[in-house]
């Protein structure tokens, strides 16, 4: 009988750093490659090439990209580089003058070029192993859903717009499209991601395109009322408080939109936020809050925060700490002032001291933690939806006693099979989980019915209702 010996398809190794939207962008290119006909690598000894897509927003995850390039010259050897740090290829290749090709970010065609050219891709593509929605980094059932690239503000800590240029939305209808073939292909949720979400289509005048024969305009309530049409849970990040943010509150009422925001306010005190030269700072942001509220009860507000820009005084700091008490945010994450090579904020008087830096945070997270922990305390004894993440068998306990309840607040302490999951006002990374007991007939991407028994700073902790 004769056989055929297929050529062995090249292997690529991926190093993903930086943020969920890096992350969209080794999606898009493990896609193409997959299409043409590439097979992925789970570590450096088997791959052909290996990509490092970096990050550059901050020194110190430019000096973790240089790292984790240095490790994959150390063990591997055939490197390409892509993502943020591209934009420095002197620096790339000062230090590492083997490396085989530097590209930066969103150049999908240079990357792939540079894979083909360092590992030539074999004579028969294997087209269809690429899934109908694409390779996805992230479990199966989320996806991260980009829907513009680049932003039009000038924030003086960031150096985006200088890496990415102006705002560039994408058409609503290649974005609904993407999102019906994930959905297919079994997304239970998608998160909405950009620079500065309620600017979604500011470039193209919000220009209409058709949708299942209506027209759906660039904007980003109509983008999200399409989307919550498609079934899944859809989450949004990175929203500034403009008024048409208004708009999509209703959309939650209605359960088309999870009631949940995420809103990097980074500071409260207008001094601050002027000299940050955030968007939409003169917004009544603590009015509007109350009013969202109204509407929508349940809503969850995330939203990050920098303490020790250059300027702030005590004044300035006990202003953002009364304004985190009366705005009592569900998730807050918190960042010491770091300044990013290029961004204009450098150049601004009255560094803060580290030490103050460290205090300021430190308070500003003591705060936070007590009131999420407030708020999640509330939570006990009601029954909420959880998306399903993962299933775990647990151990039983070392000294074999069954507890058989939360008299210690984790379900490591019980043994059978746990299940982990997020609420309505968790994102998958950034905020906090669901750990359920007693959970051995539920499957990652299932949502369930959560009666909560215990709740602690960040998470809660239950048993399917
Ligand atoms: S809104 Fe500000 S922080 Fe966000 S990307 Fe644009 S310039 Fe940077």
């Amino acid at each position: 009988m004769e056989t055929t010996t297929l050529p062995r398809p090249p292997r690529v190794g991926l190093v993903s750093l930086g943020c969920p939207k890096a992350l969209v962008d080794s999606e898009r290119i493990i896609t193409k490659l997959r299409a043409d006909g590439y097979q992925m690598s789970p570590d450096y000894a088997g791959a052909d090439v290996v990509l490092v897509n970096t990050c550059g927003f901050l020194d110190s995850a430019k000096e973790e990209s240089l790292e984790a390039i240095g490790e994959a010259i150390a063990e591997n050897g055939r490197v390409v580089v892509t993502g943020c740090m591209g934009n420095e290829a002197d620096v790339i290749r000062k230090r590492f003058p083997d490396v085989l090709a530097v590209t930066g970010p969103q150049q999908y065609e240079e990357v792939v070029s540079a894979v083909h050219e360092a590992a030539p891709p074999a004579a028969s593509p294997y087209l269809d192993l690429v899934p109908e929605a694409g390779l996805k980094l992230t479990p199966r059932h989320y996806s991260y859903l980009k829907i513009s690239e680049g932003c039009n503000h000038r924030c003086s800590f960031c150096i985006i717009p200088s890496i990415r240029g102006d705002l560039v939305s994408r058409r609503p209808d290649a974005i609904l499209r993407e999102a019906e073939k994930l959905v297919e292909a079994g997304t239970k949720e998608l998160l909405v991601i950009s620079q500065d979400t309620s600017a979604y289509g500011v470039d193209i005048r919000h220009h209409p395109r058709m949708w299942k024969g209506e027209e759906v305009r660039a904007h980003m309530t109509d983008l999200s009322r399409e989307l919550g049409k498609l079934g899944a849970w859809v989450r949004l990040h990175y929203v500034y408080p403009y008024p048409h943010v208004d708009q999509v509150i209703p959309l939650m009422a209605e359960g088309l939109v999870l009631p949940y925001l995420d809103i990097p306010f980074q500071h409260a005190s207008p001094k601050v936020l002027r000299s940050m030269k955030r968007p939409a700072n003169e917004a009544k942001v603590l009015e509007r809050l109350k009013n969202w509220r109204s509407i929508v009860p349940d809503m969850a507000v995330r939203s990050s925060f920098v303490v020790g820009f250059p300027g702030e005084n005590e004044e300035d700091f006990q202003y953002l700490l009364t304004w985190l008490e009366e705005a009592q945010l569900d998730r807050v994450g918190a960042f010491k002032f770091e300044p990013v090579s290029g961004a204009a904020a450098n150049a601004l008087p009255d560094p803060v001291p580290e030490e103050v830096k460290q205090e300021r945070y430190d308070r500003v997270m003591e705060l936070s933690a007590r009131i999420s922990a407030e708020k999640l305390a509330a939570k006990v004894g009601k029954t909420i939806e959880v998306l399903i993440d993962r299933v775990d068998e647990v151990p039983p306990p070392e000294d074999g006693a069954d507890r058989g309840h939360f008299d210690a607040p984790h379900p490591q302490h019980h043994h059978g099979v746990g299940a982990t999951g997020r609420s309505k006002a968790d994102a998958p990374e950034i905020d906090g989980e669901v750990h359920l007991r007693d959970a051995g007939h539920l499957s990652p991407g299932d949502i369930v019915s959560v009666k909560v028994e215990d709740s602690d700073e960040h998470d809660l902790f239950g048993v399917p209702a």
